[in-house]
């Protein structure tokens, strides 16, 4: 029987394919604008200048300084920028950091956003943004920041390099595979979700071995834009808990936290949501999900414990203690001592147990 649901969508318009973001221009003049602001980290500024040139005398200005974290001072120095030459929508071209600037000014302005994204994260179809104050991240939603329109261009994924692809497409993996479990979820968003880990579960091994795989390219972000639309309509869990936890205390890197602690969340899941495991399982042709997830970020090089990206031994206890602070919803309900147990294994990059 199919369980009572609720279904929302999120406005928002998805162009995808190949030399897509040479319609950048027929975007900025289909949301009715003419003045468009690009926006860019410091390391993708030449993709940027092109993007530029392709909007012409649309383009009105570039700020090529968005970072990590989505600092509330880089904000406010780029929308200077985009108020001081007269901005009427805003293109941003990068991972999710790059998005996170767009939507900090959208929450400001209203302007309008276009997306062209280039990492795996998701942000683009989401209503969240995560902002840093003094070094506090705080979260909000709100679909004032929702971008307007998406471009997916799977050829300005070609250069983002193979390591940072696996860690990206399993940060996209672990946005699907909550999503299975969510309180909130539907058919609808579990069909995307599944379909979302095979797209990139038999992908990342193709753009491993050639990066420059323009098929295998265009598959990974296929089930990238499903994730992130998964992440957009449904609420997260433990996982997405627990690696803003280690975000936030230990300056562990995004993606990367992501990969390794996401096999563990999922065998402690499972037991308490045999379906959503289920599922995992079929998407990855594997028998075990969570060890199906370990051996596939082990076999594409991708780091598997904590230790590894830099975890401090004697932070498991902090990481405990912020874990357990603000209850939360999740499918199986914890205690201190699972995720001090979880975060041990975590932490050794041991095969996934549920105990
Ligand atoms: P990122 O945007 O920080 O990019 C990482 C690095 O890769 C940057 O130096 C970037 O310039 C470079 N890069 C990006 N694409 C490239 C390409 N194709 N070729 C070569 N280099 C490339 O990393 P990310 O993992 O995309 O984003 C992480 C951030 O996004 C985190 O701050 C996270 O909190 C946020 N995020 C937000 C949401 C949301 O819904 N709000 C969702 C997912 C992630």
């Amino acid at each position: 029987m199919i369980q009572a649901f609720a279904f929302n969508s999120n406005p928002g318009r998805v162009v995808f394919g190949q030399g897509t973001v040479a319609s950048v221009g027929d975007e900025v003049r289909r949301a009715n604008c003419s003045r468009a602001f690009v926006l860019s980290t410091g390391e993708q500024m030449a993709v940027a200048e092109r993007v530029a040139q392709a909007l012409g005398g649309m383009a009105a200005g570039h700020f090529g300084g968005a970072v990590m974290h989505t600092p509330v001072e880089v904000t406010e120095r780029a929308l200077a920028q985009a108020r001081a030459c007269n901005a009427d929508c805003i293109v941003s071209i990068g991972g999710g950091s790059t998005t996170g600037l767009g939507k900090a000014i959208a929450l400001r302005t209203d302007l309008p956003q276009i997306v062209v994204p280039t990492t795996y994260a998701g942000s683009e179809m989401t209503p969240i943004l995560g902002e840093t104050r003094d070094g506090i991240k705080t979260t909000q939603r709100s679909l004032k920041v929702l971008p307007e329109t998406v471009i997916y261009d799977a050829d300005l994924t070609l250069s983002l390099p193979a390591k940072l692809s696996v860690t990206s497409g399993i940060n996209a993996i672990a946005h699907a595979v909550e999503a299975l479990y969510a309180r909130d979820g539907n058919p609808v968003v579990s069909l995307m979700a599944e379909e979302s880990i095979a797209a990139l579960a038999r992908s990342l091994p193709l753009i491993v071995k050639n990066p420059a795989d323009r098929n295998a390219r265009s598959d990974a972000l296929y089930g990238a834009w499903l994730a992130g639309t998964c992440l957009g309509l449904v609420g997260m869990a433990l996982h997405h808990k627990l690696c803003h936890v280690l975000g936030g205390a230990f300056n562990l890197p995004h993606a990367e936290r992501h990969t390794v602690v996401l096999p563990y969340a999922l065998a402690f899941n499972a037991p308490a949501a045999p379906e959503a495991a289920a599922r995992v399982a079929k998407a990855l042709s594997v028998r075990d999900p969570a060890t199906g997830l370990h051996d596939l970020a082990a076999g594409l090089g991708a780091p598997t414990s904590l230790r590894t990206i830099g975890m401090p031994a004697d932070g498991i206890e902090r990481a405990c203690d912020l874990a357990v602070r603000d209850p939360y919803w999740n499918p199986r309900p914890f205690g201190r001592d699972d995720i001090r147990n979880l975060l041990q294994q975590a932490f050794a990059g041991e095969k996934p147990a549920s105990r």
